[in-house]
């Protein structure tokens, strides 16, 4: 391909559209006039961060001149000893977004291998596949947005490298049973590998999970990530746990300071701090149920949810999503509309503090005439 300008680029990123993001706290306050606006819509720690991680981080600030070390090896070891895996296993990323984009980039020969996942997914999936210039090939998720994993299989080839699954998934907050995930993955071909996204694990539990099977699964790799249950969004630290030698090569990729050293100390802060951890799986696991019920209770269609966030809609007849969430707005909630998933008569609320889940039900009871 010729280029004739030094602002040509690759015919991916030409079609590329920004990313929008979500709307911000300061963005609402100012445009309704409002003094309070809780955000309820980007799956966040209802508790914000844990006292410990925050004096780790004020004490830390000191050596922020410093580079990281290369690899990381103090978060590997207690990663893979929180874990109960070999430490030859673990990769660390800038957010879990960053191994999901490496995996993309190192088993996928651009142009002659695919991914497969489910529709909808969780938006990253798409657009990493899209960037690396490699086919996503989606299969759509049943009516009731479980998964159909025969129909995922039957997208999958000889040239299919990836094959994705978030569990809890994203939006719908569903399970996939652990069985079956096992029974996917002994069904795929031994190239492709199923990476299952556990990025909302910890509000499940941990009988949800596949981690404990790795070792008679060659083909498994899991993510997960410090931004939901450790409160640190904003610090940007994931993890895979992967066959070994993918891990070995995704270290050698993977640019060498990609975890910056304050995010270092806070993720190894974080995970000695189990009370926080426990708190904070209560009080998602009370909220959800208390949202879950409160919403069905108003006629809405609630979504069975293992995560830390509930997708629903409310009766057609009663108000639309996108008024539901503009009158919400006006009152200074901010909830997730799903019109970029392609639902847009559903709705996402994160579960927020016991008051935050309050304040919303009564704002949208109000709403709703119920
Ligand atoms: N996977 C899923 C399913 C998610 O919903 C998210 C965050 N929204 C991520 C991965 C990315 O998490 P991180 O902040 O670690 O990049």
């Amino acid at each position: 391909m010729l280029f004739h300008s030094c602002c040509d680029v690759r015919p991916e990123v030409a079609a590329f559209e920004s990313y929008e993001p979500g709307l911000s706290i300061a963005e609402i306050a100012e445009r309704y006039g409002l003094s309070r606006v809780i955000k309820m819509a980007s799956n966040e720690n209802p508790l914000g961060v844990s006292p410990c991680v925050r004096q780790i981080i004020a004490d830390k600030a000191c050596e922020a001149f410093r580079y990281p070390q290369s690899g990381n090896p103090r978060l590997v070891k207690t990663l893979a000893a929180h874990c109960g895996v070999d430490a030859s296993r673990i990769c660390i990323g800038n957010g879990s977004d960053e191994i999901i984009d490496l995996l993309f980039r190192i088993r996928c020969v651009p142009g002659v291998h695919n991914a497969v996942a489910f529709r909808p997914c969780f938006g990253i999936y798409p657009t990493q596949a899209r960037m690396a210039g490699v086919e996503l090939r989606q299969t759509p998720l049943r009516p009731d947005f479980s998964f159909d994993f025969e129909a995922l299989l039957s997208l999958v080839d000889e040239n299919t490298t990836l094959a994705f699954v978030t569990s809890p998934d994203n939006p719908s907050g569903r399970i996939a049973d652990v069985e079956e995930l096992e029974k996917l993955a002994r069904a795929l071909p031994p190239a492709c590998l199923l990476i299952v996204d556990e990025a909302y694990t910890e509000f499940a539990g941990p009988e949800h999970s596949l981690l404990g099977r790795l070792d008679s699964l060659p083909n498994v790799a899991l993510i997960r990530t410090f931004s939901k249950v450790y409160g640190l969004a904003g610090l940007r630290i994931g993890y895979g746990i992967l066959p070994p030698a993918l891990a070995d090569y995704m270290w050698r990729v993977r640019l060498p300071f990609s975890l910056n050293i304050l995010a270092e100390e806070a993720a190894l802060a974080a995970l000695d701090d189990a009370e926080f951890r426990d708190q904070t799986v209560s009080l998602v696991r009370r909220g959800r149920a208390l949202l879950s019920e409160e919403l069905a209770a108003m006629g809405c269609e609630v979504l069975p949810s293992m995560s830390n966030f509930v997708m629903f809609r409310p009766a057609p007849e009663a108000i639309t999503a996108k008024a539901l969430h503009g009158e919400l707005l006006r009152r200074g909630i901010i909830i997730r509309a799903l019109g970029g998933y392609h639902l847009p008569d559903w709705l996402r609320v994160s579960v927020g503090t016991d008051e935050e889940n309050q304040l919303f039900l009564q704002y949208t009871r109000e709403i709703l005439g119920a």
